[in-house]
């Protein structure tokens, strides 16, 4: 029984940054958030894995893949093979400030005609992760999930500009919102994030995460405000999949505690920075299938001293 469900893309990245590129690598918003969410849910098989993805990808996406997620016990069943098409495709790149990705092509490939439809198995999560996809596949995803406790959605500025009124229809169903901070300035038009969050409470969400990229994120919930640093890198080689594996590794924190008080929530951005600085310390999966549970706890210890003053 998956528990915590992440509907968002599987894809096939092309991404060029000073310090490299990579052709047809492995990426999309869902494989980033889920392999990161899978360091702290438990182990399991491939067929009853904690975190259950759903997504599509076309004839060409390679086997080993999806055979990389079910290694980290993430049941893929929710993940249809459609052999009419092509798997999703986006091209980036980034020049000396990473913080922001130049999209150079974006290819919706199988995604164009993608229904999903939830695996019984999926439809008793408690835990749901809308990663970055059209908001009406988010919509559709979310009407199947019998009695979600928290429902975390990401989005970018591609549905901004050609879905928004879809995306705010999803942000009134969902406890907590994620968006960097030019997002927020888009979505609710203004520079001032302040605003942007309580624009965004009033929606509905309880809680609004504003992600600063290199600076750290913010937290705003009803009257309260929390600020976290993020991890001063000296390797930084592409920040590609960084927002995904922050906001996997903080439901999948969330959801192994059973949690969503604002203590917890706290801890899980702290959590999201430790596996998104790994992240960004190479292409596309290759350093977070390098690190260990410890690794994480190690850089999170280092984060509590970062904050002390
Ligand atoms: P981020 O965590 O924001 O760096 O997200 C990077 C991932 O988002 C890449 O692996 C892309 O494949 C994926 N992506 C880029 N554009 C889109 C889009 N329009 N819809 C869904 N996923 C996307």
């Amino acid at each position: 029984m998956a528990n915590l469900v992440i509907v968002g893309s599987l894809a096939l990245d092309t991404v060029k940054t000073p310090f490299g590129q990579v052709r047809d690598a492995l990426g999309g918003a869902a494989t980033y958030a889920s392999y990161s969410a899978s360091f702290f849910t438990k182990p399991a098989t491939a067929t009853t894995g904690v975190v259950g993805v759903v997504g599509v990808v076309g004839n060409d996406f390679p086997k080993q893949h999806l055979q990389l997620l079910q290694q980290r016990g993430i049941d893929t069943s929710g993940v249809s093979v459609d052999k009419t098409g092509n798997t999703f495709r986006w091209e980036g790149c980034y020049e000396y400030d990473m913080n922001e990705a130049k999209t150079v092509m974006t290819e919706l490939g199988v995604f164009a005609n993608f229904r999903p439809q939830l695996p019984d198995s999926y439809k008793s999560a408690e835990y749901v992760f809308l990663a970055n996809i059209d908001p009406e596949l988010q919509l559709k995803v979310l009407k199947q999930v019998r009695k979600p406790k928290l429902v975390l959605l990401d989005t970018m500025n591609y549905w901004i500009q050609n879905k928004k009124q879809l995306l705010l229809d999803v942000i009134k169903k969902v406890d907590v919102l994620l968006l960097n901070d030019s997002e927020a300035r888009q979505l609710f038009e203004t520079p001032n994030l302040v605003k942007a969050a309580a624009t965004a409470l009033k929606l509905g969400p309880k809680y609004i995460i504003i992600k600063k990229g290199e600076h750290g994120a913010l937290l705003f919930s009803d009257g309260n405000h929390f600020s976290a640093p993020s991890y001063p890198l000296e390797a930084i080689k592409d920040p590609t999949g960084c927002g995904d594996s922050f906001a996997g590794a903080l439901i999948g924190y969330l959801a192994s505690k059973n949690s969503s008080s604002e203590k917890e929530i706290r801890k899980a951005i702290i959590y999201g920075s430790v596996v998104a600085s790994f992240n960004a310390e190479d292409f596309s999966l290759e350093r977070m299938k390098h690190i260990a549970a410890e690794d994480i706890e190690k850089r999170y210890e280092e984060f509590e001293r970062i904050r002390e003053f």
